[in-house]
């Protein structure tokens, strides 16, 4: 970093030691360069005025021009409101302060012309304005000077000392006009040129204060592929250095249990590309290096048997192997397949769950030890501290997001070498979403169905269908089909949810009479031991409806279950959407997804709905869910603390992201430590990067 940015952010003008104090705490802004990189998260055309008459609620950031015709201070102390009413020839609306309200008093004159910014929201049927940034134009005639203006984001009590967004403005046009000379270029020529980027300098400039619209988005598109760019050099040498490093258990043999299986006890034909992703497993375990692998495909791809027979393959070469799952059910439901289909191997895996009786547990905990389990499955238990192996040399973990880092690296702690990991997700992200969360990890992709799945016919139904429902769920039981209801169960309102799902269950009790109807429900509030019975009558087939909350959404198989029905469907992710669908189409017959909403849902929630009904392609639902929700909120991102983007943002910038990715691969290639003189810059900003306090957590 240049000598001139590393500066105390105390020293630039305008700042001094109490707003610096602010600074620091409110955003951890030390130097001029934090401050820098504090971009604006909105940009407002200075150029354009609007008629009061021309507002409406969906406008963020307006500028208007009129008088002041008007003002109050009205209510006590915390009520205490300014009230400013401005007027122009199509109208008036008022101008509103709640903080600071009384040294607003006599600011300003009736005769004067003002510029007002900010956004209009309507209040009983009139627009108003809140905290808006208020500027006397000396001439009348005047407009205000072209262009973009920034604007930056802001705190309460930034605010308090005089930094709210203009205030940061103006901080950073001292700043800016600092600047030239002194923003010295990180990246390689030949970099600029393929990638056809702004020099740095004149990026920054032009980020903050824009000549026009073409060179603010030259400007972000710079500074967004630097991140991103940073940002997987650090992916690639980590995976680079795990690859180089970490020595794993070598799995060369392939014996009598994989063959056996495969020749012999197979259930179906393997699909090629699980005959492709097995090939590349077998193939990273035996090179004596650990695997760390994301195996992805969507749900009902056929994840589990792939696990199996890399289970087998660790039974070959003499190593105990683990599958981690994040539920009891879908825990109970590996054992219970696993078990079926090692039972001819004489293989009898283990359970073990929070649920496991203590005397049991003993029994288990001995026989790890001992190595007289080859096989275990469980939940998070498995991560208990007095769980040791004997000789582990293959971790799998089910549904991966709903694991942390931190437990994968606990598990991974109980064996050395290292035990091969291969971590399952059926959450389809975009490949170079999933290149830049699991960054460091290998990926496999299952991206093709067993044959013979039917096409699951989607559709959303409101309240008002319901009678036609409850036929439509009538006809297929009598065909012998069963049936998932599923309600949301948010944590919040728990007890709310409960009662909804109970009410639910009721209305289908009387709908679906004993004896000729059966209903099992399953709900996070039932212990184990009945919950374990719900479920095993639904899968026997005993009952025919399960109510259920979402404690199903991951993993459950019931390949007889043709329908489900997802009630208040507005109020679930695309992505959960997605989940709880892939419970059905699993066997011969046709199936079905109905989507029941009330009357009334929100834009989002409709849309939600909508893309589901329109595709079953899990990549493309991954998708459109990246767009309305945005990448922050994906499972495991929150986790991701490479993730520190301060312009980029994952959702939105993947064509960027891809091109830094191509060239991180290119320079970590070329040049793995960065150490060539060109390189350089990289190699300084990879470092200081690494140990910024900057917190980008708290912005915006
Ligand atoms: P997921 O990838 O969602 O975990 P599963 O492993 O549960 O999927 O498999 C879904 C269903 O497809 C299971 O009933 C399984 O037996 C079946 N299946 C898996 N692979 C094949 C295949 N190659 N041919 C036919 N059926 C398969
Ligand atoms: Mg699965």
């Amino acid at each position: 970093m240049s000598d001139f940015l590393s500066t105390p952010i105390d020293y630039l003008k305008g700042v001094g030691t109490q707003k610096g104090f602010l600074l620091k705490k409110e955003y951890g802004i030390h130097t001029l360069s934090d401050l820098l990189s504090i971009f604006p998260f909105r940009y407002v055309d200075r150029s354009k005025i609007y008629k009061i008459r021309e507002l409406n609620e969906e406008m963020p950031l307006v500028q208007l021009k009129g008088k002041i015709i008007r003002t109050a201070l009205l209510g006590e102390k915390f009520q205490q409101r300014f009230i400013a009413l401005l007027k122009d020839d199509s109208g008036t609306l008022d101008l509103i302060w709640f903080q600071g309200a009384k040294w607003l008093v006599g600011k300003f004159s009736s005769e004067t012309e003002y510029l007002v910014l900010g956004k209009p929201t309507l209040y009983k049927g009139n627009y108003n304005m809140a905290h808006p940034e208020v500027d006397a134009l000396p001439n009348p005639n005047a407009l205000p000077a072209l262009g973009l203006q920034p604007v930056y984001p802001s705190t309460e009590s930034l605010k308090g000392k005089g930094l709210d967004s203009k205030g940061i403005r103006n901080l950073m046009k001292q700043l800016i006009s600092q600047i030239p000379g002194k923003i010295p270029e990180i990246l390689p020529q030949n970099i600029l040129t393929t990638f056809q980027l702004m020099p740095r300098e004149t990026a920054f400039i032009q980020v903050h204060f824009p000549e026009c619209m073409e060179q603010l988005s030259a400007a972000s598109y710079r500074i967004k592929f630097e991140e991103l760019l940073l940002l997987q050099l650090r992916l690639l040498k980590r995976k680079v250095n795990r690859i180089q490093n970490i020595i794993g258990p070598v799995f060369n043999k392939v014996g009598d249990y994989f063959n056996d299986f495969y020749f012999h006890h197979l259930p179906f034909p393997l699909t090629n590309a699980q005959k492709r992703v097995l090939k590349e497993i077998r193939f990273d375990m035996n090179k004596g290096k650990q695997m760390s692998r994301l195996l992805q495909g969507d749900v009902g791809s056929g994840k589990t048997v792939v696990a199996l027979m890399t289970m087998l393959i660790a039974l070959d070469n003499n190593y105990q192997c683990c599958l981690l799952a994040p539920t009891e059910i879908l825990a109970r439901q590996h054992f219970n397949t696993l078990g079926k289909m090692t039972h001819a191997l004489g293989l009898n895996p283990t359970l073990l769950t929070g649920s496991t009786r203590q005397k049991e547990k003993r029994k288990i905990i001995a026989d790890l030890k001992s190595g007289a389990i080859k096989i275990i499955i469980g939940t998070h238990a498995l991560l208990e501290k007095e769980i040791e192996f004997e000789k582990l040399g293959l971790i799998i973990i089910d549904e991966q997001h709903r694991f942390g880092v931190a437990q994968r690296a606990s598990i991974q702690a109980k064996a050395n070498p290292t035990p091969h990991c291969l971590v399952m997700s059926a959450t389809p992200i975009p490949r170079t979403l999933a290149m830049t969360l699991y960054g460091d990890l290998d990926i496999s992709v299952i991206d093709e169905l067993p044959p013979g799945r039917k096409l699951i016919i989607t559709q959303h139904f409101t309240n008002a269908k319901r009678l036609a429902l409850f036929g439509f769920m009538k006809e297929q039981i009598k065909e012998g089909r069963q049936i998932y209801v599923v309600y949301p169960l948010i944590e919040e309102s728990e007890k709310l949810d409960l009662n909804n799902l109970m009410e639910g269950f009721d209305a289908l009790s009387g709908e679906f009479p004993l004896p000729q109807f059966r209903i099992s429900i399953l709900h996070g509030r039932l212990d184990s031991e009945k919950k374990e019975n719900e479920m095993k009558s639904f899968v026997k087939g005993v009952t025919q409806i399960l109510v259920s909350t979402t404690v199903i959404e991951v993993g459950v198989d019931v390949p007889n279950a043709s329908v489900m029905i997802i009630e208040n469907a507005e109020r679930f992710g695309l992505s959960q959407l997605h989940q709880l669908r892939g419970r059905v189409g699993r066997g011969a017959s046709q199936s079905y997804c109905i989507l029941m909403t009330g009357e009334k849902v929100t834009r989002e929630g409709l849309k939600r709905v909508e893309v589901m009904c329109q595709t079953q392609n899990g990549f493309t639902i991954a998708e459109e869910d990246l767009k309305l929700r945005g990448a922050g909120d994906i499972d495991g991102t929150r986790q991701s603390g490479d993730l520190n983007l301060r312009l980029a943002d994952l959702s939105r910038d993947q064509q960027i992201l891809e091109k830094a990715r191509e060239a991180a691969i290119v320079l970590t290639a070329l040049d793995p430590d960065l150490q060539m003189e060109i390189h350089r810059g990289l190699h300084q900003a990879l470092q200081s990067n690494a140990s910024s306090k900057f917190n980008w957590s708290k912005i915006g």
